[in-house]
């Protein structure tokens, strides 16, 4: 029989046996016991809505996910050195989603870890250190990528810029950020600095839900293959048709990343990740060293992938992530019209940042209110970016008109408490 400890004892228990700082949203906790869709129902019976969790794509729980997962696991899970269908066909099925010549896929289990690989194989094939990455951006929990996540190494408990790291300033929508962007390259060449890559996510998460102006990657890449450098592109949190009117949001900005970074979504919750690469970039990564993920490529982790894949296809998700998003910008820019808190509204499809400052100044403590008032109104929302004051949405695809409208009033109802 399921035991279900109370809350109490759970956060005893945490207290007792887990890391201090491993985090917790919200000051009273939440103990949730189910989620089904874009809803996560919790321990005293309340239905709360998801509009941030980006991992389970399609839906919490999703039945045809849980379907393949259950049905691979009873039949045969083991790692990549026997030949399985589901390892070739998921990475023929996953590979097809992307532009050519991204076609080289390496299976992995988190974003940190395809991450870690991707760093790794860029310094590999250019026989290079240093790296590039946009200041205030998290790319992962491990050593090598804490040394790219500005957002970390600059941020509480951070120990600084480790010096083979180098950051390109956030784009900030009132300077002119391609000159920016070239300035800071131009000053790094300069220096004799060849960074091995530039890593990005294709929109900023940790930045504030920020989206590069048009022209911004084109101009970065072009910059960086002209000195021989590799460009990658952090999609964990952006792909799989989360933007809408792109499955990668990369194609937003008309630019052929050399390396591909997936995590979160790919396997609705089941951990998965992965590089995917050029020919060329896996022909230089494989210096005879062999590469080896013990549960990278399982058979259950590529059914479950596969079905996330499937559904997002039989279900129109990208369209609809695109037509919500559309419709609750919309509403979100109406709600900016009467609320002067509201500075900016801005993303792609259902990855939409709403930005609270006043007269220049970021409003964080507003932020923390509204977040916590949502909560008690029953939706799950969380506030990112370098000054902690901008609202993020990025709930399951599932997530509709009803839902953007039940979003939009009851922030609308919030903002008038300010
Ligand atoms: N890249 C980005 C953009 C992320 O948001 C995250 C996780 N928040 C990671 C990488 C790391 O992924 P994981 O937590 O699966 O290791």
């Amino acid at each position: 029989k399921r035991v279900q400890w109370d809350g109490k004892t759970i956060q005893q228990k945490r207290q007792a046996h887990i890391g201090p700082n491993l985090s917790l949203s919200y000051q009273q906790p939440l103990h949730m016991v189910r989620a089904f869709r874009h809803y996560l129902y919790a321990a005293d019976g309340r239905r709360y809505l998801d509009t941030v969790n980006n991992v389970p794509h399609v839906g919490h729980q999703h039945p045809k996910v849980v379907e393949a997962v259950q049905q691979q696991a009873a039949v045969l899970n083991t790692n990549t050195r026997y030949l399985h269908t589901e390892l070739a066909r998921y990475a023929e099925e996953l590979t097809a989603t992307l532009p050519e010549p991204l076609s080289v896929v390496y299976f992995v289990t988190s974003g940190s870890e395809a991450n870690e690989l991707a760093l790794r194989m860029a310094r590999t094939a250019t026989g290079r250190n240093d790296i590039l990455a946009m200041d205030g951006a998290y790319h992962g929990h491990t050593s090598a990528t804490i040394d790219i996540s500005a957002y970390k190494f600059n941020g509480k408990g951070g120990s600084g810029q480790p010096p083979r790291t180098h950051l390109m300033p956030l784009f900030d929508q009132s300077e002119q950020p391609l000159e920016q962007a070239k300035a800071r390259l131009e000053e790094l060449s300069q220096h004799n600095i060849h960074p091995a890559a530039f890593i990005s996510e294709s929109i900023l998460s940790c930045g504030g839900q920020l989206v590069p102006p048009p022209g911004y990657f084109q101009t970065v890449f072009e910059a960086i293959r002209s000195i021989g450098g590799l460009c990658i592109m952090d999609e964990v949190q952006t792909g799989f048709g989360r933007a809408g009117e792109a499955f990668w949001a990369f194609e937003l900005q008309g630019v052929v990343p050399d390396i591909v970074v997936l995590g979160k979504p790919m396997g609705n919750g089941f951990p998965i990740g992965a590089v995917v690469c050029t020919k060329a970039v896996a022909e230089a990564f494989d210096t005879g060293m062999e590469f080896f993920s013990t549960f990278g490529g399982n058979p259950v982790a590529c059914a479950a992938g596969r079905a996330v894949l499937q559904v997002i296809q039989e279900e129109g998700l990208q369209d609809k992530a695109r037509l919500t998003g559309q419709y609750l910008m919309e509403q979100l820019r109406q709600l900016q019209q009467r609320q002067d808190i509201i500075a900016e509204v801005r993303g792609h499809g259902l990855f939409l940042g709403v930005e609270l400052s006043q007269n220049g100044q970021p409003k964080a403590r507003e932020g923390a209110y509204i977040i916590n008032r949502m909560r008690a109104m029953g939706v799950l929302m969380s506030t990112d970016g370098p000054q902690h004051n901008v609202l993020k949405i990025k709930p399951p695809l599932s997530f509709g008109m009803k839902e953007a409208d039940q979003l939009s009033e009851q922030l609308d109802t919030i903002l008038k408490e300010l």
